[in-house]
């Protein structure tokens, strides 16, 4: 993406989610229900890398990339409980719950599979018009605990398929703030 003989400009922008999750053959503690109050550092780099700026001397605004991803997060896993697809006892479950927000992934929710769907899936879907391109994802499970997806350098940047979406369901009429 970049000239690794240059200066390489990112932005790093904090975001922050609360869900629920359990890991599917964990073989301690990890396999019961529970939640964490989760932080996303998203970095992104310009489209063409280097110390490329607008006018103004910005990446770009880092209320963009907030309405973007953390509009996302907000959506699809604030709140929510994110089960693996496999995990057919925890959706047997979460099914008898209502309401209800869940989140299927298409792996086990690790903090490790988690960045990696925010940095693959995520991202390219959310940054695709802003012209700037994710470049590493830090999914912090708590204030100890992160795991990293890294960009690697020849990696294709464009989504090949949209992110899925939250289930929700909720029977209430609910008045919305
Ligand atoms: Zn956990």
């Amino acid at each position: 993406m970049h000239d690794p003989t240059i200066t390489q400009l990112s932005l790093v922008r904090q975001l922050k989610f609360c869900a629920g999750h359990r890991l599917y053959r964990h073989e301690s503690r990890c396999a019961f229900f529970h939640g964490h109050n989760y932080r996303v550092d998203l970095e992104v780099v310009g489209a063409h890398g280097g110390v490329e700026v607008d006018d103004v001397g910005r990446i770009i605004d880092f209320s963009l990339i907030k309405q973007r991803m953390l509009g996302w997060l907000d959506d699809h896993w604030d709140h929510a409980f994110l089960i693996y697809e496999e995990d057919e006892n925890a959706l047997a479950a979460i099914k008898l719950v209502e309401p209800v927000k869940y989140f299927v992934m298409p792996e086990n929710p690790t903090a490790e599979n988690m960045a990696r769907y925010l940095l693959e899936v995520v991202a390219p879907h959310v940054l695709a018009d802003l012209g700037v391109v994710a470049r590493q994802i830090c999914l912090w499970e708590t204030a100890e605990s992160c795991a990293v997806a890294t960009l690697g350098r020849q990696q294709r940047t464009i989504a090949s398929e949209p992110p899925r979406e939250a289930v929700i369901l909720d029977s209430r009429n609910m008045v919305q703030a």
